[in-house]
């Protein structure tokens, strides 16, 4: 068994090809047995993590600037983390809170009220998975406000399941063939500057008026939007769009839901991404970056919306399982000893050097954006906006082949998006951007 963590050598060592030959063979057993559609992104196959890096079956140690898609936030195999997972198993694994409670659960929930924007009461209830914390944000808005309407973004990513899927914008791949979809879902425009041109008011003005004439204010439960999109393509929103459609929400009885699954947790340099307009959302879903890995996720917000709904209306099997909050309060312990939001912030400006740096060499780099360690660059045919997807796939393939783990999102999947471990050391993140600045040039 190889042991993980932070003490693994923190160094991109390559003794093979990327996939090497293990994980070619083990890729065939993938073939054979699991489903074609459950893609993976570079197919080497992991024993071990920490740090900044992920060591493959064929002895290659490779630079993490995925975290997993942003959920080993603080590492992997984190100490405080492993310590408190281990010690949960050797006590109990599973009763089912809506059993037989159990502290971790109700620790999970009043940390989450700590932490998370606006000092006004608020509640938890812990599901498993990013989309169930969606489905059951929207849930809540329904009873608590008594309307049905549901208004999502352009471009906005909520998830894979029926409700969720007609929350996000992208057909391929979520939601091609999958329909029909849930019903009262209506989309808005949404604010990317990059794109658009327009100040955060005039994008919010462009959206409510959209609401208001096509769904009606009256009608609307919540506004659900990522405060900085994820899959969408790390697209930030105009400074003044959040706040003014927050207001604009307070003014009509809708609740204004943000979803900070993937920009939550010390991800953007403070612990959550609403928090850089002061913008104090209603109700949040949470997940990603909450545990260190294991599944985890919650649905926070006002105390009296959460307890709108009836005793036995919220729940389910695993949610808020004892190993996974243990997790949570071992990743939480980590954000706070090591100032991991500062940490992130130190991470971005790092990032946003190197890939100005960058953009000045390749003008195929249209924008650079993104907020802490999230930061983003899309690639358009230089001097307009259209979406250079090829040339996206060919970086990314050198990236792979070099040993640096990379990430693309976007609506035309011509965005790189850098989310690494805050548990990464700044010569590895450097080595890793020099990867990147070799790829660009060979792609060129
Ligand atoms: C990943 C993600 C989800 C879905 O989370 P899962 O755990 O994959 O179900 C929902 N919203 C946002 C913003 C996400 O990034």
């Amino acid at each position: 068994m190889s042991t993980g963590g932070p003490s693994l050598p923190q160094q991109r060592t390559l003794v093979t090809e990327i996939p090497g030959p293990e994980s070619l063979a083990r890729l065939d057993r993938k073939k054979a047995h699991v489903a074609d559609g459950v893609g993976t992104t570079l197919p080497v196959f992991v024993v071990a993590a920490g740090g900044g890096v992920l060591v493959d079956v064929d002895g290659n140690s490779l630079i993490d600037l995925g975290s997993g898609i942003a959920v080993a936030t603080v590492g992997n195999a984190a100490p405080g983390v492993v310590q408190r997972v281990v010690e949960q198993v050797q006590a109990f694994t599973h009763t089912c809170f809506m059993v037989t409670p159990y502290d971790g659960y109700v620790d999970v929930c009043e940390q989450l009220a700590e932490v998370t924007p606006g000092d006004h009461a608020k509640k938890s209830a812990l599901f498993n998975s990013g989309a169930e914390a969606v489905e059951n944000a929207v849930k809540i808005a329904r009873v608590a406000t008594g309307r049905d309407a549901v208004a999502v973004f352009d471009h906005a990513y909520h998830g894979r399941t029926n409700l969720t899927m007609a929350m996000t914008a992208k057909n391929m791949p979520y939601k091609n063939g999958f329909g029909p979809f849930a019903g009262e879902v209506y989309r808005a425009p949404m604010s990317y500057p990059f794109r658009d041109g327009l100040s955060g008011e005039e994008a919010a003005a462009r959206a409510i008026d959209h609401l208001d004439k096509q769904v009606g204010a009256d009608n609307l439960a919540c506004l659900a939007i990522e405060p900085i999109q994820g899959e969408g393509g790390f697209v930030v929103p105009a400074p003044g769009f959040l706040p003014a459609l927050a207001a604009w929400a307070a003014d009509h009885g809708i609740l204004f839901y943000a979803d900070e699954i993937q920009s939550g947790f010390c991800r953007t340099g403070d612990w959550f991404a609403s928090e850089h307009e002061g913008v104090v959302p209603d109700l949040l879903s949470l997940a990603k970056g909450i545990a260190g890995g294991l599944p985890l996720s919650a649905v926070t917000g006002r105390a009296d919306v959460m307890d709108a709904v009836h005793a036995g209306g919220l729940g389910g099997t695993y949610g808020g399982n004892p190993v996974a909050c243990a997790a949570g309060l071992g990743a939480l312990a980590e954000m706070r000893e090591h100032d991991l939001a500062a940490r992130a912030r130190a991470i971005g400006e790092r990032m946003t050097a190197r890939l100005h740096a960058l953009q000045e060499a390749h003008p195929v780099i249209g924008d650079v954006r993104g907020r802490g360690a999230m930061m983003a660059i899309e690639l358009t045919t230089p001097g307009t906006l259209d979406p250079e997807p090829a040339r996206t796939a060919a970086v990314s393939a050198y990236c792979h082949q070099n040993g640096v783990v990379t990430l693309t999102c976007g609506t035309w999947g011509n965005v790189f998006r850098f989310l690494p471990p805050l548990s990464i050391s700044d010569a590895l993140l450097d080595e890793a951007f020099d990867v990147v600045a070799e790829a660009f040039a060979a792609t060129a």
